[in-house]
Formats: structure tokens, sequence, C-alpha cells
């Protein structure tokens, strides 16, 4: 195994602070997560790497032998996903790597995602918005399949209202002890999930979960300027917990369509805009189209192919400081594929002026 420098992959000094590790690995993760490299190899390779060097550098020991011995100290144990890993909620948040964008909606206190074993599960939404629906920040409204409360036991999963036993399984412990090879391993009890009570009388409409899977329409603040494998995080919007325990949150996938012919660069597009010959020549007022309608923009006398010309602030968004970004056109310069007779007349004509032999 070729010796790797962690320090290097992750661009910090050798005598870096956890801070500046952990900030350095968050940026990088951020680029290379698969989320946003959906079948990038190198981007996969990439975040691997970083996630390896995270690994080891994060751990006090571990960047200690690592500083002596160099990475052979951990063979292929050092590896993405090999024995120990680390807390990945704790660096991105209880959200992971979404929890970024938690700040849009104002919450984001929820850290008792662990603590609580009735917790309810995250649920995924995917919601597809065109260039011209990210310019403001929208509220918007999305169908979502979720665990809801259950109105016939008002969530406690008892038909009779609040009879709950000890849990025979783990004798109310929550958990019970697996056998495996010489080691036994302690693990969430499978009758009670966790909880240590049971309900003697269950719920005919939930089966005693409390919960019951329901359709819900859940209204989402979506920022201006939001890219396409971004993941809105929506506190306390997900399955409804067991026995009226926590929401868990509602994680919404957005896909940003690029329905136009113009290419997005962060919050600068890029179209085209071509003139005829003449125009060039001469220069004057043509039309543009632009994400809000069509524009008129100013062609230079003499312009010449590849000429750029910048609409302020007639870009996206930017998603942090909600400052629009520009539309660049490219001049093109048509040439007539099939010139009239009378179009060649007038460019033989043309040509004999300038001197040109055709
Ligand atoms: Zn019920
Ligand atoms: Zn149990």
């Amino acid at each position: 195994m070729a010796e790797k420098d962690y320090y290097h992959i992750l661009g910090v000094p050798r005598n870096a602070s956890q801070e500046e590790i952990k900030k350095a690995y968050r940026k990088l993760a951020m680029q290379y997560h698969p989320d946003k490299n959906s079948g990038n190899k190198e981007a996969e390779e990439k975040f691997k790497e970083i996630t390896e060097a995270y690994e080891i550098l994060s751990d006090p020991e571990k960047r200690k032998l690592y500083d002596q011995y160099g990475s052979a100290a951990f063979g292929q144990q050092g590896g993405f996903g090999g024995a120990g890993g680390f807390d990945f909620e704790d660096i991105f948040g209880t959200g992971g790597f979404e929890d970024i964008f938690e700040s849009f909606f104002g919450g984001g206190t929820r850290r008792s995602r662990r603590g609580n074993v009735n917790r309810g599960g995250d649920i995924r939404a995917d919601l597809t918005l065109e260039l011209k629906d990210i310019l403001e920040e929208k509220t918007l409204k999305i169908k979502v399949r979720r665990k809801e409360i259950c109105e016939v036991c008002h969530g406690t999963g008892s038909r009779s209202g609040n009879q709950s036993t000890t849990c025979p399984t783990c004798g109310g412990t929550g958990a019970v002890r697996v056998a495996q090879g010489f080691f036994s391993i302690s693990t969430t009890c499978p009758q009670c999930h966790g909880t240590g009570r049971v309900i003697s009388d269950p719920c005919a409409a939930c089966r005693g979960e409390g919960t019951v899977e329901k359709e819900s329409i859940i209204s989402i603040r979506v920022p201006a300027g939001i890219e396409d494998g971004m993941k809105l995080r929506v506190p306390g919007e997900g399955d409804m917990g067991r026995h009226n325990g926590p929401r868990g949150d509602l994680y919404v996938v957005i896909h940003v369509r690029n329905t136009t012919d113009f290419r997005r660069e962060g919050s600068d597009l890029y179209g085209k805009v071509y003139i005829s010959f003449p125009r060039a020549v001469f220069g004057g007022v043509v039309e543009v189209a632009t994400l809000t309608g069509k524009k008129k923009i100013s062609i230079p006398a003499g312009v010449q192919s590849g000429h750029m010309i910048r609409l302020r602030h007639e870009g996206l968004p930017d998603i942090r400081t909600g400052e629009r970004g520009d539309l660049y056109f490219e001049v093109i310069v048509k040439i007539p594929k099939n010139p009239s007779f009378r179009e060649k007349e007038i460019l033989r004509e043309y040509a004999k002026v300038i001197g040109e032999e055709i």
C-alpha cells in the first residue's frame, strides 16, 4: 500500500488544528459528495480519499500513529468504511451533509435524533424546478407520503388508551445481547424497538404503532439560486414517531432542469446571439431572450464573432448572497449557407471591392 499524505489530501499544514481539519474536510466533502457527483468515478475516489484522510487526522490517537509511522500504520483498515469509522453526523450536524441548508428554515434545533427511540424516520421527496423558478425564494407545496398520527388511538398504539407493559423480550432494558463469534454485542430490542415497553392491547388501525401512512401536502421554502442536486432539510416534517414520538425530518432533493439554451456556471448564464454580416458591420440593436423575457441589446459596429456582450444581473441569484449573476451572449456572425443569386451577385461585387479573388 502506497504511503499517503493525508495532510496534503486535505490541503492542511501538518500542525493544523482539529478545527482546521474539520473545516477542510467539510469543504472538500461538499465538493466531492457522491450525491452531488452521481456517476462520477473520479469524484467518488476523491471522496473516499478525503474521508480516509479525515478519519485518521480527526482522531488524535490515529493522527499520532500516522505522524509517527505514516499511513502504513493502518494497513487496509484506514480505508473508507473500514473498522472504526467516525461519526458523519458530527461533521455535518445531525442532518448530515444537508444540514448546511437548514438555516433556510430557521430550524435545526433537533439534536435528539438518537436520544429518542420513538423518533420518526426521515423521509425523502423530490422537487423539480426550472431555471426561471429559482430567480426568487419561493414557498412551494409538495406532496409526500409519510406516517401520521393514528386517529383511532391518538398515537398511543393502544386500543384502550395507555395499556403498556414491560417488554418480555428485553425485560424493559430496550436492548438485547446477540452472540457474535466469541463475543456478544448489544443491539436494539426488535420487539419494543428500544422503548422497553410493549402495547398489550394493540390498536387495530395501526397494529400498535400509533402511526398510519398518509399523503400530506407540505409547504417548503426554496431559496433563490438553488442548484441541481442540492438537498433541503425540513426539520420535523418526516414520519411521525411511534407512540407520539417526535417527527423525523424531510429531505427534499432538488432537481433544476435547464430547458433554456443557456449554459449555467454558478450564477452566470452563457448564451449566443446570432447576427448577420451587415449587422456585424453596422452594429445596431437586436432582441434577445432572457429568463424574464425579451431584452434589447446593442451590437457595436464592427463586432467580431466571439465577442461577449454582458447583461448585468440577468443571470441567476447566488444562493448565499442572493445577488444575481450576469447573462453573457457570445456574438456569432451568421454566414449564409444557401445565398440567393442576388446575394451572390452583391457578395462578388463586395469581394471585388476588397480585392479578393472569388
Ligand atoms: Zn392506532
Ligand atoms: Zn424489548
